[in-house]
C-alpha cells in the first residue's frame, strides 16, 4: 500500500494550499479530491495577510497575473435607517500600502494553485474522491473511489462543508441558516471600477462589486456578491441574462454605468457552520470543513489560509520536537492556536448580517454610530483595516525553500 506523511482530503482552494506550505515545508503530501474548476461567479477577495503567505510560500509569481488589486472598500448604506448612516472608505492608504488585497476568479484560482501542485515536489495530487477512512495507532488507512488506499500518519479535512473526514472522526457541528441567498456573478460594465470594491447595505444584506481584471475583450469588470430573500432569489434565477444585468445596474445605482454579465451566475443559501473541535487523531481539520460563514467582509479564505500557516506551523514545531505529526498531543496546539480567530470571524460576520437585517431602532443608532466612529475617528479606522486585511492571528510563514 502506499504511504505518506500526510493526506490532504479536499482539493479547493483551502486544500490545495494547505497540501502546497505542507510539502514545501518538507513533508510528503498527498492532496486527493475532485477539481472544481467550473465558473459560478465566484471570486475571493485575499487581503494582505493572505497575499503574504503566499509569497512566504513563493507562488504569489504564479498567482498575480489572476489579481486585480483593491486599493479601497467603499460601504454605503441603503438601508433607508431613520438614523443617518454616514458612507465608511477603508483605503490602503490609510495603512501605509498600495493595496488592502486582490480579487481572484475563484476557478481560475483553484485551477492555477492545482498547477502548481503538479510540479511540487513531495506533493502527489490525485483527482479522487475519499470513500471511507480507518484509524490504525500509528496510521490512518484511505480508500478512494477508484479501490486505491493509502496509509498516511495524519489527515487533513479540507474536503468542504459536508466534510466525509470529519463525519467519520465523529465531530460534531452546529449549525444555522440565514434567510437569504447570494447571487454571484461576473460583471462587465461601461465605467472603471478605480481598484475600488463598493458594499451597498441592504435591508436583505450586502450587495457587494469588487474589482477584477479585463478580460475577454472586456476592459472594466467587477465581480458581484449580492445577498438577497429566498423569494427574490427564486425570482432572479428565471430571468435571462439581459433582465438580471439590468436589475443589476438598478440595485447598484448605475455607479459604474450600464453593466451585462460576463460568465455564468451562481446561487448559494447562506448558512452558518462552527465544529465542536479542529482537531482528534491523526486528524485536523480547516477551510470550510471547520467553519462556514456568509461572504460578508469576505474573511472565509483568508481565515482558511491562516488555518493552513498554523497548521504548517504546529507540525514544523512537532517535528522538531521528534513527535509524531498525528499524534493527538502534536496536533492540540493547532486547535487551541485557531479557536479565537475562528470564533470572532464567525461571530463578527453574524452581527454584522443580522445588524443588516434588523429593522429595530436601536440596532439603527447602533450601526449609524459605529459608522461615524469609523468614517471620522483615523486611528480606529485604522486598527479595524489592519485586524481585516493583517490580523494579528496572522502566524508568520518561513520563507518558501528554494524551487527544485
Ligand atoms: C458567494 C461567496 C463569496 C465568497 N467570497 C469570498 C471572498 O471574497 N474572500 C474570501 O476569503 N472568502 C470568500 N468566500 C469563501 C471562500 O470561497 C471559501 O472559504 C473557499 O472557497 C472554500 O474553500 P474550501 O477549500 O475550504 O472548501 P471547498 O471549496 O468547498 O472545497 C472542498 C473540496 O473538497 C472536495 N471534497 C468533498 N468531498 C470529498 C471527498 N469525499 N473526497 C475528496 N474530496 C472531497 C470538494 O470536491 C471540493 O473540491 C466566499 C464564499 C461564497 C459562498
Amino acid at each position: 500500500m502506499e504511504e505518506t506523511d500526510i493526506l490532504v482530503v479536499g482539493t479547493g482552494a483551502a486544500g490545495l494550499a494547505a497540501a502546497l506550505a505542507l510539502a514545501r515545508a518538507g513533508f510528503k503530501v498527498a492532496a486527493s479530491g475532485a477539481l472544481d474548476t467550473a465558473s459560478n461567479g465566484r471570486t475571493v477577495a485575499l487581503f494582505e495577510g493572505s497575499l503574504r503567505f503566499f509569497r512566504a510560500l513563493g507562488i504569489w509569481p504564479r498567482l498575480s497575473d489572476l489579481a486585480a488589486k483593491i486599493e479601497a472598500i467603499e460601504m454605503v448604506d441603503a438601508t433607508g435607517s431613520r438614523v443617518p448612516i454616514p458612507k465608511i472608505v477603508f483605503s490602503a492608504a490609510d495603512v501605509g500600502l498600495a493595496a488592502l488585497g486582490a480579487n481572484i476568479e475563484t476557478d481560475r484560482l483553484v485551477g492555477r494553485l492545482a498547477e502548481i501542485a503538479l510540479k511540487t515536489p513531495n506533493l502527489a495530487l490525485h483527482s479522487e474522491l475519499l470513500s471511507d477512512i480507518a484509524g490504525g495507532d500509528d496510521h490512518v488507512c484511505a480508500t478512494f473511489a477508484s479501490g486505491r488506499r493509502l496509509r498516511a500518519k495524519l489527515v487533513v479535512g479540507a474536503d468542504g462543508q459536508r466534510s466525509m473526514v470529519r463525519a467519520k472522526a465523529r465531530i460534531g457541528t452546529r449549525r444555522w441558516s440565514y434567510p437569504q441567498v447570494a447571487l454571484t456573478a461576473l460583471t462587465a460594465h461601461e465605467k472603471p471600477h478605480r481598484n475600488m470594491s463598493i458594499e451597498f447595505h441592504t435591508r436583505n444584506g450586502p450587495c457587494t462589486l469588487v474589482p477584477l481584471l479585463r478580460r475577454h475583450g472586456a476592459e472594466h469588470r467587477s465581480s458581484l456578491v449580492w445577498l438577497m430573500t429566498k423569494q427574490e432569489a427564486a425570482r432572479r434565477r428565471t430571468l435571462g441574462a439581459d433582465a438580471l444585468a439590468a436589475e443589476i445596474t438598478s440595485e447598484v445605482d448605475g455607479i459604474f454605468g450600464a453593466m451585462r454579465l460576463d460568465a455564468a451566475c451562481g446561487f448559494f443559501p447562506m448558512m452558518g457552520m462552527t465544529v465542536t473541535r479542529l482537531v482528534g487523531r491523526r486528524l485536523a481539520l480547516l477551510g470550510e470543513a471547520a467553519h462556514a460563514f456568509p461572504p460578508l467582509a469576505a474573511q472565509g479564505l483568508n481565515l482558511s489560509l491562516r488555518d493552513c500557516a498554523a497548521l504548517v506551523a504546529c507540525l514544523e514545531a512537532a517535528r522538531r520536537r521528534g513527535q509524531d505529526i498525528g499524534a493527538i498531543e502534536a496536533l492540540r496546539p493547532y486547535g487551541a492556536a485557531r479557536q479565537s480567530d475562528i470564533a470572532l470571524r464567525t461571530s463578527g460576520v453574524d452581527v454584522l448580517n443580522r445588524s443588516l437585517l434588523s429593522d429595530s431602532l436601536p440596532v439603527e443608532v447602533l450601526r449609524g454610530l459605529g459608522s461615524f466612529a469609523f468614517a471620522k475617528i483615523a486611528p480606529l479606522r485604522r486598527a479595524i483595516i489592519m485586524e481585516g486585511i493583517l490580523p494579528p492571528q496572522q502566524v508568520p510563514t518561513r520563507p518558501a525553500r528554494p524551487a527544485h
